[in-house]
């Protein structure tokens, strides 16, 4: 997963000094008062809950000061006493506060990974939400009740919920915006100038890349075309899309579902040995960067910027060469047996360990009550966006009362990502597909790219499934990481040599078995348990 890519629908980002995180935790300790105590003493009945959170470094140091909570503390009677870290020291400040044992009642934007849950449910330290949801959380039920694929994701393997969920859905199923990782963007002006027809087949793109590196198509009477970029890891920036011409394809996990539901491992499959040879093919013409195997984002951008590329990968061309004409996505391309596929990636906007109860709270069903009413539809839109009617502050929508929706407003150059971190407040909610058009406009940053995946990728997917995100044991945890460490590491050593010295076919029967000595057919049965529970569920 490339975060650079992802992170412009996510609210993370970490550039904060650690100067403002210490006028932060005494700012936070010196006021608020906030125990179980206070709730007694206020006239109005108001309850206050100590919670740990994180934030953007841009983001107002209290939460507080976003009208999103001033809007929620007066729609609940729950006062937060928040203690507020920055994105760049949280994850030590929650650890050093959950080891010293002085829990708070719950702990907001924790992402938490699933090792982490399930390690801190043992210790005692968080506690299982089922009850809590099924007495006290109308309106997340309902979420699940719509989205029921959800509840086996979040549920652990012990039966029990540990932890509120973040879900973002833009689109779903074969048509969600995470569904095509890598995207390959084309020179259409090169196209133009050599009088070429975008390539349909692979043998076509061979045949254009080649007139890319020979025909001088940025006429500058120099040989300084690239036709051909990547940065080779599993990524947005990986060619990986040109696998799927020969078969299975391949995603940034080596893991597809068949359509009677089998877990594959795709760097084992005959059609990856057929696409490798395709790439040291380009290769033996001279067609790829030879940074490609070395160079890092900024200098694949660098190359990008200046329009060197023919041919290269990136989850938004607007990120690489810029929001111009120059380039256009490349529709997916016949193979050598005449067919067209477009692998899906396995990727979908789930934090599973966005929020945690601890077993200190003594407020449970105001907790309860508190978190559900950020899975109410049109207060999930602005947690995770931000919100309307702010004096102060740039607006991200208005809303329409006459049909009840949050309208995008035009962003006047801001960027959206900064405009989200200052306003939304993140932590647990649910923004479903079905929201677009009747609680909220869907962003325009990803409109584009849904149209993209939508017209062009969806209709070659051959895959019906893909492997769900799921919620493993600790002992299969264990395992995972053990063998994903040298199975993938041995895995891109071996492509990457291919793709240079094209000994792929004599050296295949060698590989396989090295694969097995690895782990392959373990971690085959884990990734088919975890589907298969996934899916009964
Ligand atoms: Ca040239």
């Amino acid at each position: 997963m490339n975060t650079m890519n992802k992170s412009r629908f996510m609210t993370r980002t970490a550039t904060a000094s650690a100067l403002a995180s210490i006028l932060l935790l005494s700012a936070c300790s010196g006021g608020g008062g906030g125990s179980a105590a206070s709730k007694k003493q206020d006239p109005n009945g108001k309850v206050t809950l100590n919670f740990i959170t994180q934030s953007s470094a841009i983001a107002p140091a209290d939460p507080n000061d976003k009208l999103v909570n001033k809007r929620l503390e007066e729609k609940t009677n729950v006062h937060i006493n928040w203690k507020n870290f920055t994105n760049d020291v949280f994850v030590e400040k929650r650890n050093l506060a959950v080891a010293s044992g002085d829990l708070p009642d719950a702990i907001f934007n924790a992402d938490y990974s699933d090792y982490e849950l399930l390690k801190l449910a043992k210790d005692g330290s968080i506690i299982p939400l089922n009850d809590l949801i099924d007495q006290y959380m109308p309106n997340f039920k309902k979420v699940l009740e719509e989205a029921p694929e959800y509840k086996s994701m979040i549920t652990a393997p012990d039966g029990k919920i540990y932890a509120f969920p973040w879900i973002e859905e833009l689109g779903n199923g074969k048509e969600r915006i995470q569904a095509v990782d890598s995207m390959p963007w084309i020179n259409v002006e090169w196209l133009k100038k050599l009088n070429l027809k975008m390539p349909t087949t692979t043998e076509e793109l061979k045949k254009v890349l080649i007139a890319f590196k020979t025909q001088d198509p940025n006429g500058n009477g120099q040989a300084d075309e690239i036709p051909l970029s990547f940065i080779n890891k599993p990524g947005a920036e990986d060619l990986a899309f040109l696998f799927a011409s020969f078969g299975l394809g391949e995603n940034p996990d080596h893991a597809v579902v068949s359509n009677d539901g089998k877990v594959i491992f795709t760097a084992a499959d005959e059609g990856y040995k057929k696409a490798v040879s395709f790439v040291n093919e380009l290769y033996k013409e001279g067609l790829i960067d030879i940074e490609a195997y070395t160079q890092d984002w900024s200098t694949y951008l660098a190359k990008g910027k200046d329009q060197k590329y023919g041919l290269y990968f990136s989850w938004d061309k607007a990120n690489i060469t810029g929001a111009n004409e120059s380039y256009e996505v490349m529709p997916p391309l016949a193979g050598p047996d005449g067919e067209i596929n477009v692998t899906r990636t396995n990727g979908l906007g789930l934090g599973r360990g966005k929020m945690v109860v601890t077993s200190a709270n003594k407020n449970l069903e105001t907790t309860a009550k508190w978190v559900d009413q950020l899975y109410d539809p049109t207060q999930s839109v602005q947690d995770n966006w931000g919100t309307y009617g702010d004096d102060k502050q740039q607006n991200i929508f208005e809303y329409d009362e006459a049909s009840n929706m949050l309208k995008h407003l035009p962003l006047e150059g801001t960027a959206p990502v900064e405009l989200r971190e200052k306003t939304s407040i993140g932590g647990p909610l649910a923004i479903l597909d079905s929201y677009y058009g009747k609680y909220t406009t869907m962003p325009d940053d990803a409109k584009g790219r849904m149209d993209i995946i939508k017209n062009i990728m969806a209709p070659h997917m051959k895959a019906d499934n893909v492997m769900p995100s799921v919620f493993n044991s600790i002992e299969e945890l264990d395992r995972l990481t053990t063998i994903e460490t040298d199975l993938f590491a041995y895995v891109l050593r071996m492509r990457t040599e291919w793709y240079q010295n094209g000994k792929i076919n004599e050296q295949w029967d060698g590989y396989l078995k090295e694969l097995d000595r690895l782990g392959l057919q373990e971690w085959l049965k884990i990734k088919q348990g975890g589907y298969d529970r996934a899916t009964k569920g």
